[in-house]
């Protein structure tokens, strides 16, 4: 029963397997950054993940991170954003975190880019695509990805550092490895382009039931949340605000 397990323990078995993923594929430990995905989760439980050695976290909301992170402040944390973005959060995003993982428009871009240079700071962001199809799911369609990215690296204040999707939930993880790589193709592909700000190094893929799979296909951040932090009170069509049918 996972839920009996403490915290350590079952954050020891997510890094035993992450070890044994990169293994597979011979891949190397220092190529993968393990986020915890704290959204629902209150500052006391990830003061306790802190203490287990995770120095970075992702939200999902804007309102979620505004409270935690001043109150994480002494410990120092790395906060990414994972979310959907609407473009009068930006404020709040770009004050506390240090990556983006959800840039899916141009719009966002902009609005971004304008109050990153009102304020004159840089921020990393991530393309999100949306390898799986799914009406219900944000990000760029794999085949406007390259258009956007032309666009985003125009604005100066931005950084794109890779991609990032959200594989399709299914029972088996192995059914998502068809989007992991594609994302990674995509990436691979966008990478000829040579386009200015554009790094291309990180592939944010993979999630508690299907990390394993992401690794193998390339994954370089895993966004991992019940399966340290156990299930969320509320179901995820309330951080995917659509008609998402399969989670
Ligand atoms: C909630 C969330 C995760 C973590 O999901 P788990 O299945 O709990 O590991 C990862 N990425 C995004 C974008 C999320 O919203």
């Amino acid at each position: 029963m996972e839920e009996l397990l403490t915290m350590k323990e079952r954050l020891e078995a997510v890094r035993d397997e992450i070890k044994r993923a990169l293994r597979r594929v011979g891949r190397s430990p220092d190529e993968i950054k393990l986020m915890l995905v704290s959204k629902t989760v209150d500052a006391a439980r990830i003061i306790e993940a802190i203490n287990l050695g995770i120095t970075l976290f992702g939200e999902n909301k804007a309102q979620e991170l505004k409270e935690k992170a001043p109150q994480l402040e002494p410990y120092g944390v790395t906060w990414h954003y994972i979310g959907h973005l609407q473009t009068n959060k930006v404020g709040d995003v770009i004050r506390y975190a240090t990556m983006i993982h959800s840039l899916d428009r141009v719009r966002l871009a902009e609005a971004l880019n304008r109050r990153l240079e009102r304020e004159g700071k840089t921020m990393d962001v991530l393309i999100q695509v949306n390898t799986s199809g799914e009406a219900s799911k944000f990000g760029v369609p794999p085949e406007e990805a390259a258009s956007l990215l032309r666009a985003v690296s125009q604005y100066p204040a931005l950084r794109v550092k890779g991609l990032m999707t959200i594989g399709k939930f299914s029972s088996d993880p192995e059914n998502a490895r068809i989007y992991f790589r594609r994302l990674r193709m995509l990436r691979d592909e966008l990478k000829t382009l040579d386009l200015p700000n554009v790094e291309l190094t990180e592939l944010s893929m993979g999630m508690s039931g299907d990390f394993e799979v992401a690794i193998e296909e390339g994954a370089t951040i895993v966004r991992i949340g019940t399966k340290i932090f156990g299930a969320r009170p509320y179901p995820d069509q309330y951080y995917w605000p659509d008609e998402r049918q399969t989670r």
